[in-house]
């Protein structure tokens, strides 16, 4: 068949492109809208204009995946061809094949790669492409557009050394692979070249990288404070398991750096040492604590320490959520990032018993704002 890249009007196809979940997930966005923009046969458009349609969506959690897939559901409705990639088209392809057969599920290393073109002419033509499994091999430097351009995020590795029994993330990502320390240079030098102003270093967990190729996240900032030019750097979430072994080097550099943001992201997950060993996170809540006032004491009051709580996790007791009250009322963090147990499917706290009363899952995360 002669490939005609071209729409019903004869013009080049017409791509939009939605983008949701973290920041790892925001970051392959912005690749990909420069892979889309750069071909001579595709054109970045609005949804409305748009030939086809490009998903890239996030599967962390379950009531997402439920509105994602809703919206799916909406744009097939427009009359647009669509592609479902990113996390949800890993973790999530029978559901999207039996509840959105319309769309294609494709990798995102695929869209990334040499045969884009071909892909979306293929689904703009009527195929249905289902093509997943293909592990993201980023190499940097990479060409972007940015949603702000005075930020570029930069992943620095994938996947995670923990295997949190709620996380979806380890299953569709796997153990932690660090893209190499030169090419991070690299592409750092790329975006303070290109106007760059604050670079976001992020990971499923920032404080394991290096792990797999001998190296440290300490080991990468202090390259990267040597690249000229004015920019400031942001240390993405780190588990406090990893952080803890780099704190003492890390928290060094933030003192005597100060385009180093005085920012950490340690997540607690919970304030009950029987809740943390059900959510098979590696450390005690009296382990948890020596780190953060460690951070708090080192960096000052000036410093911002972040952190995230899963309320009504499968089990919990009015005992353990008073533990998490009055933990955060202790360590006082700065940001605490909230969010209400719901089950992931395929991950093993699905199987955990009894589920905490939606009535009572409420209740318990209004008293911990
Ligand atoms: S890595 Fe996790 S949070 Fe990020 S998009 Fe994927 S599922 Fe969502």
């Amino acid at each position: 068949m002669i490939k005609l890249y071209q729409n019903a009007k004869g013009c080049r196809l017409r791509v939009h492109i939605i983008t949701t979940g973290c920041s790892i997930s925001r970051a392959i966005g912005e690749i990909l809208k420069y892979r889309i923009d750069k071909s001579k046969n595709l054109e970045l458009n609005s949804l409305d204009d748009a030939d086809i349609v490009i998903l890239n969506l996030c599967a962390v959690k379950k009531p997402t995946e439920d509105k994602e897939i809703e919206l799916a559901k909406k744009i097939v409705r427009m009359g647009k061809r669509i592609i479902i990639t990113g996390c949800l088209a890993e973790s999530s392809h029978r559901r999207i094949r039996r509840q959105v057969p319309e769309a294609s599920v494709v990798s995102v290393e695929l869209l990334l790669g040499d045969n884009l073109d071909e892909i979306l002419d293929a689904v703009y033509s009527g195929d249905t492409i289902y093509s997943i499994g293909h592990p993201l091999q980023l190499h940097y430097p990479v060409n972007t557009i940015l949603d702000n351009p005075l930020i570029g995020t930069i992943p620095i590795a994938f996947g995670c050394t923990n295997s949190c029994s709620y996380c979806i993330d380890v299953k569709i990502w796997g153990r932690v692979k660090s893209l190499p320390l030169d090419e991070i240079i690299s592409q750092a030098k790329k975006l303070i070249r290109k106007g760059v102003k604050e670079i976001r270093l992020t990971a499923h967990d920032t404080a394991a990288y290096g792990l797999d190729l001998g190296c440290t996240l300490v080991d990468l900032i202090e390259k990267i404070l040597e690249i000229d030019g004015e920019f400031r750097l942001r240390i993405g979430m780190a588990s406090p398991n990893t952080f803890e072994p780099i704190s003492d080097a890390l928290l060094d550099i933030i003192l005597q750096d100060d385009r180093v943001y005085k920012f950490i992201h340690i997540p607690v997950q919970s304030g009950s040492n029987r809740i943390l060993r059900l959510m098979n996170r590696p450390y005690t809540i009296e382990e948890y604590a020596e780190l953060f006032n460690k951070v708090r004491k080192k960096l000052g009051y000036y410093s911002t320490i972040a952190t995230d709580i899963i309320s009504a996790f499968p089990t919990e007791t009015e005992e353990d959520h008073k533990a998490t009250m009055k933990m955060l009322e202790k360590l006082k963090p700065d940001i605490v990032n909230l969010s209400r147990y719901g089950d992931r499917p395929g991950t093993p706290s699905t199987k955990l018993r009894p589920k905490v009363n939606s009535k009572v899952a409420k209740r318990r995360t209004k008293e911990l704002f």
